[in-house]
């Protein structure tokens, strides 16, 4: 089992298989990066699931794929299959912007893939435009659909921004609630590479919409989830990440991979080791201890939003979120 210096048992691994997206999203990615990382210096799906073995016989029992947008990365199913082959019972996910799924959706389902979250800020196609730099609506809500139609489990993300998206809180939270679909609302992180222009709301304003709409009540912190939760009348649940409550933290179980082989131990700091050069000449033990002394510098708390808080420059695409 891997116990981080705060207790935290440490069970879930975000792997990002691409810092690539094909989408352009103010608060991620408004422009295309300097440079990518060359294709060379991503690790293979071999060599990614090499250390996914070794970190799931560490006691890892949560996978997420992300990217970047990872159903850019060619034969992602094969890479999906290979983790259920080895452990069936993993709780294999995948974020993605759905502008793929659509005649994708069947395959990662049939590979093992469990549940997906997907990015829904918005139902009106301009405003898609406006957010991810393209035309992507229509693809995004057809390939929500196939995901629930081939019998994926969906969630969805909105980060609502002020004169933006946020008068259309309501309207994707019922899109959401009408296919059964829990969606969590998640504060803008500001973070080095996003618009400047964004001005995120916070989860006091977004509950106050909400209050005007629907009655629900609060049911805090669950489990291990970032996500604070509340329930309406009716029994629909949607959830609020605020990452800079302390709940956000006190329970995260979580590190990230990134497509070269970079392990991180936190969202927000820069703070980073490579388990690349061990996978790469089959030092399983190396990349062990790396993964260990990565889980062992964890840190307590993010900055988001504290005193002493300052512009995270962690770029979102390259950790997945
Ligand atoms: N491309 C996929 C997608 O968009 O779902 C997966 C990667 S994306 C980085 C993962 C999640 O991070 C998305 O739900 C996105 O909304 C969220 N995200 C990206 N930048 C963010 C930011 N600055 N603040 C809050 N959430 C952000
Ligand atoms: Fe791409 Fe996802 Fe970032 Fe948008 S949030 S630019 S879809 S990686």
């Amino acid at each position: 089992m891997l116990i981080d210096s705060y207790d935290r048992v440490v069970d879930y691994l975000r792997v990002s298989v691409t810092e690539r997206c094909n989408f352009r999203c103010q608060y991620c990615m408004p422009e295309k990066p300097f440079s990518w990382v060359p294709k060379e210096n991503l690790l293979s799906f071999e060599e990614l699931f090499e250390f996914m073995k070794i970190a799931i016989d560490e006691g890892v029992r949560k996978i997420r794929i992300t990217g970047g947008e990872p159903l850019l990365r060619e034969d992602l199913d094969k890479f999906i299959k290979m983790i259920y082959d080895y452990e069936p019972s993993i709780d294999l996910a995948m974020t993605t912007n759905a502008f793929l799924l659509k005649g994708t959706a069947q395959r990662l389902k049939d590979a093992g893939l469990k549940r997906i979250n997907v990015s829904i800020d918005t139902l009106k196609p301009e405003v898609a435009k406006a957010i991810a730099g393209k035309d992507v609506l229509k693809n995004v809500l057809e390939g929500v659909e196939e995901a629930l139609k081939v019998g994926l489990k969906v969630k969805a993300n909105m980060v609502p921004m002020k004169g933006m998206n946020a008068d259309e809180i309501t309207d994707v939270l019922e899109y959401c609630k009408n296919r059964n679909i829990s969606i969590r609302f998640i504060e803008y992180m500001e973070n080095s590479y996003a618009s400047k222009d964004i001005s995120g709301m916070k989860s006091t304003e977004l509950l106050e919409i909400l209050r005007k709409n629907y009655e629900f009540k609060d049911d805090g912190f669950d489990g291990t989830s970032p996500s604070h939760y509340f329930t309406m009348t009716d029994g629909y649940r949607f959830g609020v990440i605020e990452p800079y409550a302390d709940d956000f933290c006190k329970k995260c179980n979580r590190i990230r991979l990134t497509a070269e082989g970079q392990l991180i131990p936190c969202l927000y700091f820069d703070e980073a080791m490579s388990i690349a050069e061990a996978i790469k000449r089959g030092d399983i033990k190396g990349a062990a201890l790396v993964l260990k002394e990565v889980v062992r510098t964890k840190p307590e708390k993010n900055r988001w939003g504290g005193e002493d808080s300052e512009v995270s420059k962690r770029a979102f695409y390259e950790t997945g979120g």
